[in-house]
């Protein structure tokens, strides 16, 4: 393997210390940054996510108010929860568990949030901000992970051709936009490529940060990276595998070890973008904090309305 191996729990964790420096700073103040976290059913994924952001929450000194409604709740019970939420002064975050059950309207349920709670960063108001490059704006944590786990590893992002496969409005889409904003850490030239593109090998083989969120376990080999590139994996598919004992294992969307052949640095499966996730949104609860307390000039939005 040519490859350098960029360490995503390290990297998680080094953000994870300094929100807990954050949050010990507003506890000088008094102000405890609190997260709502709704979880709607029984969904088992969705439950070991939330008790894994949970408990990262704790750990980083962040109170969590958990809201677990049944599965049968209505729209209207839900939004009610919702606007609950967006009227206490003690949670300074809300984080809506998706999917939410079929009967339910994923997108009235986002924008009911408020704007200033929208730690999750899916909320039209936040994504729009993002893209007319308002560094307020919460991004959200999938894409905002990639870009800090890019900024950490040193690699120079300037006038880079930044080929991104995958253009879902909670990956692909927003981490384009990231990557074209005027500042460190972007400044990209980017192309994103989808289901449609022509020639997929063509263009990701211009790619000198080569990003893919597609959901395809290993779907890009390694002839479609350029040598050299950095390789930044977002996919996370279980695969079966008789000789572990859950049956199954994960892989990513890249097929690592021809592709770490090729590339520069690359992230794991697990162990790279994944923890970074987390992280994230524990940085944008501190920052709606110190927000909702006026400790973080820098950070006092032209938001909301
Ligand atoms: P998604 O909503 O299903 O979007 C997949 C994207 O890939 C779409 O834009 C789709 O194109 C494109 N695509 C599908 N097949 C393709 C092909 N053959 N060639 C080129 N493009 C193709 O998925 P997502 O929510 O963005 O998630 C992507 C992956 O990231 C999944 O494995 C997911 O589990 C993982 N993920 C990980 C994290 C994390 O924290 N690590 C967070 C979120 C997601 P069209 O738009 O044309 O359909």
């Amino acid at each position: 393997m040519k490859a350098k191996l960029i360490d995503g729990n390290k990297i998680a964790a080094e953000i994870r210390a300094e929100v807990a420096e954050r949050t010990a700073a507003l506890s000088e103040c008094g102000v405890t940054p609190g997260l709502g976290v709704v979880l709607v059913g029984e969904d088992p994924a969705s439950r070991v996510y939330v008790g894994m952001k949970t408990r990262a929450c704790e750990e980083a000194g962040i109170l969590t108010r958990d809201i677990k409604p049944s599965e049968n709740i209505s729209q209207a019970e839900l939004l009610t929860i919702i606007d609950e939420l967006n009227d206490d002064p003690q949670i300074h975050g809300i984080l809506v568990q998706l999917p939410l059950p079929e009967h339910l309207d994923e997108t009235e349920v986002t924008e009911r949030i408020h704007p200033l709670k929208d730690v999750d960063g899916f909320h039209p108001i936040s994504q729009g901000r993002v893209a007319q490059g308002d560094q307020s704006a919460y991004r959200s944590a999938t894409p905002a992970g990639v870009q800090e786990l890019i900024k950490r590893t040193g690699v120079e992002t300037s006038g880079a051709h930044v080929v991104i496969v995958g253009r879902s409005n909670i990956v692909g889409l927003p981490m384009s936009l990231i990557m074209l904003q005027k500042e460190a850490g972007a400044n990209a030239t980017v192309t994103v490529a989808h289901s449609r593109t022509k020639n997929l090998a063509e263009v990701t083989r211009l790619g000198e940060i080569l990003i893919v969120a597609v959901g395809r376990p290993e779907m890009i080999t390694g002839e479609m990276v350029r040598e050299g590139a950095v390789v930044i994996d977002v996919g996370v598919n279980r695969v079966e595998d008789l000789t572990t004992d859950k049956g199954y294992r994960l892989v990513g969307d890249v097929a690592f070890d021809e592709a770490a052949d090729r590339a520069s640095w690359i992230t794991p499966v697990p162990g790279g973008v994944g923890p970074m996730t987390i992280s994230m949104l524990l940085k944008n609860t501190v920052a709606a904090a110190e927000r909702a307390t006026h400790l973080n000039a820098l950070e006092q939005p032209s938001l909301p309305r």
